[in-house]
């Protein structure tokens, strides 16, 4: 039996997940052979690193990992106990913290010899970079992307990324001994758009009714978009998956286990400390998340160099509040929304601050109901069990008069 029939045999579910543990096999062999690693920003052009076979891991994704395995809050006390805020968002915290211990038990990674920081999802990421680089002695890469307050970023903004590029691509050679390479990076780039549509396919059937998989899903399947989107692999293992999901419209299936109701926008990241509590309550009520703008925010779509940076100016973060509220308008028309619920992240404040005019300008164009509730991607103590049910039970209570009254209109 070839490899290639191997891996078609398994599903896409099994693959994502050996992607993210090859990713850290890789990043601790090569610690082990005495090569350079870098501890690497979510959004930094993955394009740069893979072309040149740099190994980094993602402290946002070992923080999430760490938390939703319940060490969120021993990570978090360690920050705060060696002075740093508790207004600091808790994947910052987490990650100084283990740069500190050096251990944790839910998830460790090789410490780093370099930091690759790119601030196109929040500037706290630059003083959190900065910070573990002044206190390692290692250099940082950082590639400035300033707010966007334009809908699409125009040719002085690429112009000004092209200088950081081409800066940041020196700095690496010099830190790692290894060449940039241009044919590398074409195929690079091909690959990593293969892999982005792949999971803009996959994401998108959620335009179906009932959708074909459970919204949660996204948040887990994510890792492998935010670690390895330059690899082939990923791009098999994602067009496996839009394969399942065509396959469960055809047949009626789902992985989503409850009878879908109520289909909803979950509005920011993940409280991955509560991850089954606010899965489970949603579940119970026959609510399914069919649209969160992760979808696109890892979807990076390009054709050419210029488009490549023009795309890493368009992170959610990074991009006008007006550009921000059609991404939201768009999942409503695409995807048959009945409401959406908002998760008020206290630790991350570039996300949660525009999301009250946000919610109230959403309510207001779509005729949706909304609710929020306070929590935390990975600080367990920012979050109620108890106001959290009592706001989806709100939800789904308008949810349901708005299906009654439409039966109604309807006969
Ligand atoms: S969660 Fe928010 S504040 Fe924290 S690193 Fe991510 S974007 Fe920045």
């Amino acid at each position: 039996m070839s490899n290639t029939e191997m891996v078609e045999e398994k599903p896409a579910k099994v693959l994502l997940g050996e992607i993210v543990a090859k990713h850290y096999q890789e990043a601790w062999d090569a610690k082990n052979r005495g090569e350079k690693v870098g501890w690497c920003a979510s959004n930094f052009p993955q394009e740069i690193l893979e072309t040149m076979d740099i190994k980094v891991v993602y402290p946002e994704n070992q923080a999430a990992a760490i938390s939703a395995k319940g060490g969120g809050q021993r990570m978090c006390e360690t920050a705060e106990n060696a002075g740093y805020s508790n207004d600091i968002c808790a994947y910052a915290r987490i990650s100084l913290a283990y740069m500190d211990v050096k251990d944790a038990p839910e998830l460790n990674m090789p410490q780093p010899d370099f930091v690759a920081c790119c601030n196109n999802i929040c500037n706290c990421m630059i003083k959190w970079y900065e910070n573990i680089a002044k206190e390692l002695d290692i250099p940082l890469i950082l590639i400035d992307v300033p707010y966007n307050d334009e809908y699409e970023a125009g040719d002085d903004r690429v112009e000004y990324l092209k200088g950081q590029f081409d800066h940041a691509i020196k700095q690496l050679e010099d830190i790692t001994g290894k060449k940039w390479d241009d044919k590398r990076f074409e195929k690079v780039m091909e690959i990593s758009q293969r892999t982005g549509k792949a999971w803009l396919e996959a994401t998108g059937y959620a335009k179906y009714t009932p959708s074909p998989f459970s919204g949660f899903d996204v948040f887990n399947h994510m890792a492998v978009a935010v670690c390895a989107r330059g690899k082939e692999e990923s791009a098999i293992a994602f067009e496996k998956l839009t394969k399942e999901f065509e396959e469960n419209v055809k047949t009626g299936k789902s992985t989503f286990k409850g009878e879908e109701k109520y289909r909803i926008i979950f509005e920011g990241i993940a409280c991955w400390p509560h991850l089954r509590h606010t899965f489970k309550q949603l579940k119970d009520g026959g609510v399914n998340v069919c649209g969160t703008v992760y979808a696109d925010a890892f979807g990076y779509i390009y054709n050419n160099t210029y488009e490549l940076m023009q795309a890493y100016c368009g992170t959610p973060n990074a991009i006008s509040y007006e550009r921000s509220l059609d991404m939201r308008l768009k999942l409503v028309e695409e995807n048959n929304i009945d409401g959406m619920l908002v998760h008020i992240n206290r630790s991350c404040k570039q996300w949660s601050g525009i999301m009250y005019e946000m919610e109230r300008e959403f309510r207001e164009r779509t005729g949706l109901p909304t609710a929020t509730f306070d929590g935390d991607q990975a600080d367990p103590r920012n979050f109620s069990d108890a106001q959290y049910d009592t706001r989806v039970q709100g939800l789904i209570e308008v949810m349901e008069a708005n299906k009654a009254a439409k039966m109604k209109g309807e006969h």
